[in-house]
């Protein structure tokens, strides 16, 4: 489903990706681990059209050239970003937000918007995937939500939005265990055939939780090695470097 080859990232003329390749097929969960500053980040914002970047190398998403679409397209094809660190926007609603966000898409895929009456119907029977509860729709976006009310509320966004493609950037950064468990069982009730997840985390514990197909190390802008869920273990004891022949 994403096919990402050679791609080379730079920002304000500092080369972050450096020759990434990537390949994730329909219904895959994959894990990215890796040091700090390596271009986690960095990636997942050229994937999902973020500004700034000069890019080189090639992505297809299905039959698409994905980075010649705008961030609306990609939105609209099923690129979903759940951001490290989601954004407050004080005085505008929860609820407006992701209605707004979810009948754009619904636009530009040509189906009907959904009126408040329905939205509020599907807003509703998502929430229960992570545990929240009906006031955290009528609150401003993310203000004052806690650290892990804010990653609850990314991932009801993906639930509402239902992408074909779900990032998660280091969703489970500053959670407790319960709210991991929350975080984790709502996106393993998205977990479908044709949905792919790739799971951004410095952290093995939620890959326990989530359990991936396939974990990749991503060291200074390329993958540098990919195994099973078992890897990620062998990470949290041995670390990012390479283990000597
Ligand atoms: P990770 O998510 O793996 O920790 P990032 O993708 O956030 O890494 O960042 C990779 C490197 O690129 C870091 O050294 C970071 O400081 C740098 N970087 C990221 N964004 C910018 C930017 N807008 N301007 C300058 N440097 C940046
Ligand atoms: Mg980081
Ligand atoms: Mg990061």
């Amino acid at each position: 489903m994403l096919t990402i080859e050679n791609l080379h990232a730079a920002v304000e003329g500092k080369q972050i990706l450096r020759g990434l390749d990537l390949h994730i097929g329909a219904g895959e969960v994959h894990a990215i681990m890796g040091p700090n500053g390596a271009g986690k980040s960095t990636l997942a914002s050229v994937l999902i059209g973020r500004d700034g970047y000069d890019i080189s190398g090639s992505v297809r998403f299905d039959d698409q050239d994905l980075l010649a679409m705008s961030p609306e397209e990609r939105a609209a094809a099923g690129i979903f970003l759940a951001f490290q660190h989601p954004i407050e926007i004080p005085g505008v609603g929860n609820m407006y937000f992701m209605r707004t966000a979810l009948n754009a898409i619904r636009r530009a895929r040509g189906e009907e918007e959904l009126d408040g009456t329905d939205f509020l119907a599907l807003a509703q029977e998502r929430m229960k995937l992570v545990e929240m509860d009906q006031t955290f729709m009528t609150r401003s976006v993310n203000e004052g939500f806690s650290g892990g009310e804010k990653k609850r509320n990314e991932i009801l966004q993906m639930a509402i939005l239902e992408p074909r493609l779900a990032i998660l950037d280091e969703t489970d950064s500053g959670l407790d265990i319960d709210a991991l468990r929350i975080v984790a069982g709502g996106v393993n009730a998205l977990r479908t055939p044709e949905r792919s997840i790739l799971v951004v985390t410095h952290h093995r514990q939620l890959l326990d939780y989530i359990v991936p197909d396939r974990v990749h190390v991503l060291t200074a802008g390329r993958i540098t090695r990919s195994g099973p869920k078992e890897l990620a273990a062998e990470l949290e004891e041995r670390g990012y470097a390479p283990v000597p022949a």
